[in-house]
């Protein structure tokens, strides 16, 4: 039987986040889900998304570290793509990089005034990106905090939202899909908040 987000925080200390912070979708599947502090290129498995933008060709932030360390073959690929929309997911080989497959998505550039808008649009990147990453048949995924860098979107409410439509995803019998998601993050900073966000996700080390 899959544990209720009640019962897993019943013997425990920390105060269960109220629904409205974060869904409890995610927590069935905590077993699923790792945090990773450091460079996304470093990771040696099935796939790993880039943040980039509707271009396809090329950025600063991840998307200029993941075409640095994949190498020029890469933006070969990405240049017959015919770019990307926001909130939409395509692949390509992994190239140099020891990721097998980049999935590329774009996502939101965050407004505050447009909200809604804009959380839709990140969920969709992080669902779509799932979508490729179970057609092309990769088995373990990581993640960038998608739009949390030069688009703005708040650490805060971007990581609910990941982890939230995750959860979703893999609600909707697509568990036995993956075997690994990773949230891959690149600063201290944003791993704390990660584990102070679903602490029995993530417990405190
Ligand atoms: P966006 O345009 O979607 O905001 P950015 O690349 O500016 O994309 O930032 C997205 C997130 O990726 C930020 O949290 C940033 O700190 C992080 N980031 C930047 N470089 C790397 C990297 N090499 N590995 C993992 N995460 C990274």
């Amino acid at each position: 039987a899959i544990p209720t987000l009640a019962s897993l925080y019943a013997s425990s200390t920390i105060a269960a986040p109220s629904p409205s912070t974060l869904a409890s979708s995610i927590y069935p599947f905590a077993h699923l889900l790792s945090l990773h502090c450091g460079d996304i290129t470093s990771l040696s498995i099935d796939a790993i998304v880039n943040a980039a933008n509707n271009s396809l060709l090329g950025g600063g932030g991840v998307d200029g570290a993941i075409h640095r360390a994949a190498g020029p073959d890469l933006l070969k690929e990405c240049r017959t793509l015919n770019g990307c929309d926001t909130g939409s997911a395509k692949t390509t080989k992994g190239y140099n990089l020891p990721a097998k497959h980049v999935i590329h998505t774009v996502g939101p550039v965050y407004k505050s005034s447009k909200h809604e808008e804009s959380e839709k649009l990140l969920r969709s990147a992080y669902r779509n990106s799932l979508e490729e990453a179970k057609r092309v048949g990769a088995r373990s995924v990581a993640f960038p905090s998608i739009s949390t860098g030069v688009y703005g979107y708040p650490f805060d409410k971007a990581a609910t939202a990941a982890l939230d439509e995750i959860g979703c995803w893999l609600e909707n019998g697509n568990s036995k899909n993956v075997e690994r998601i990773i949230l891959c993050c690149f600063s201290q900073k944003d791993y704390d908040k990660y584990t102070e966000l679903a602490p029995t996700v993530f417990p405190p080390q």
